[in-house]
């Protein structure tokens, strides 16, 4: 029995605007992944984790939760059909003005932008950046990427608009695609299936980028609509982001009096009985990434649930790319 806890997230399994990849690398990345926690590890609902570690209870040996952010589309036809194979429970992270269509991704949009810039050059905020190659564009994307972090969720939406309007024909003109984010069918379709629901806030800001008033509105009106909308408790938050720096104390009080039980952030670490609830660290993965390797870095952080969960990965596991 253990008192630790490994949460881990994900955010889409098929290649997007922001995530890349081959076609079905995804989703062959995340089966051999799921493989992999099969052997080397227990999955417990992030729920009753929580539950656990707050009655000071033990856990599995090896415990994992599943986490997953944003409301992706593909969590219906490939993340949650992969895990209910294996019989694993997952706990997925909605954004409920992204299901109700009232605003996007600005991540994804200012990636998709980039995907079809046709301008070769872009003036903002007092600096040229070149988009004549892709490299140049790959590079001016991270750039913008990592300066709009800094600004609240309504200045960094209309800049993501004109961005876009200035480099890239209008998506009006675009032939149209598949939805790249669940609406509320999706939403019920998701709690109808068993696994866990919680909260990404109502818009996804950046909480602490945000005043007292803000962050309480997208705490508080993203469970309860969340509630409504799904016909069940909503009581575990995600934070946007979720790195020092993107929530502070504040924010963790406003959570708690929203009526959220615990929160996850992206802090990478294990959950101890010690940590506080409003503060869970988690690691971040893509579907790609290694999962033995991964164990191995939590391991080197010198616990041992995971140096022995990354001594198993390291044996059996034959990373194929
Ligand atoms: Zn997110």
């Amino acid at each position: 029995m253990s008192r630790r806890l490994l949460v881990l997230g994900w955010h889409n399994i098929d290649p997007t605007p922001f995530y890349p990849a081959a076609p079905d690398a995804g989703r062959r990345g995340f089966d051999r992944q799921l493989a992999a926690i099969d052997r080397l590890a227990t999955v417990v609902p992030l729920s009753e984790a929580v539950d656990t570690l707050a009655a000071g209870g033990s856990l599995p040996r090896r415990a994992v939760a599943l986490t997953f952010d944003d409301g992706y589309a593909d969590w219906l036809d490939a993340a949650v059909p992969a895990l209910d194979r294996r019989g694993m429970h997952g706990t997925f992270f909605l954004v409920s003005d992204i299901l109700s269509g009232r605003v996007g991704a600005w991540w994804e949009e200012l990636a998709d932008a980039f995907d079809r810039c046709t301008a070769t050059s872009l003036d903002w905020a007092g600096r040229t950046h070149d988009l004549s190659t892709p490299v140049a564009r790959r590079a001016a994307q991270d750039a913008l990427k990592d300066e709009l972090k800094l600004v609240d969720g309504a200045t960094r939406n209309e800049a993501v608009t004109r961005i876009a309007e200035r480099i890239a024909p209008p998506l009006s003109s675009q032939p149209p695609r598949d939805p790249l984010f669940l609406d509320w069918d999706g939403a019920r379709a998701l709690a109808a299936t068993g696994h866990g629901v919680g909260s990404h806030t109502v818009t996804h800001p950046i909480l602490a980028r945000e005043d007292a008033a803000t962050q309480r509105h997208e705490l508080a009106a993203s469970r309860e609509a969340l509630e409504e909308g799904l016909g069940q408790t909503v009581d575990l938050l995600a934070y946007p982001n979720g790195n020092a720096g993107d929530y502070d104390q504040q924010t963790m009080e406003l959570a708690r009096a929203a009526g959220y039980r615990a929160a996850v952030t992206t802090r990478p670490g294990l959950v101890g009985p010690q940590e506080p609830p409003f503060a869970m660290h988690r690691v971040v993965l893509t579907p790609l990434t290694d999962v033995g390797e991964l164990f191995g870095k939590v391991a080197r952080k010198g616990t041992g649930m995971a140096r022995k969960v990354a001594n198993r990965a390291v044996r059996t596991l034959t990373p194929t790319g």
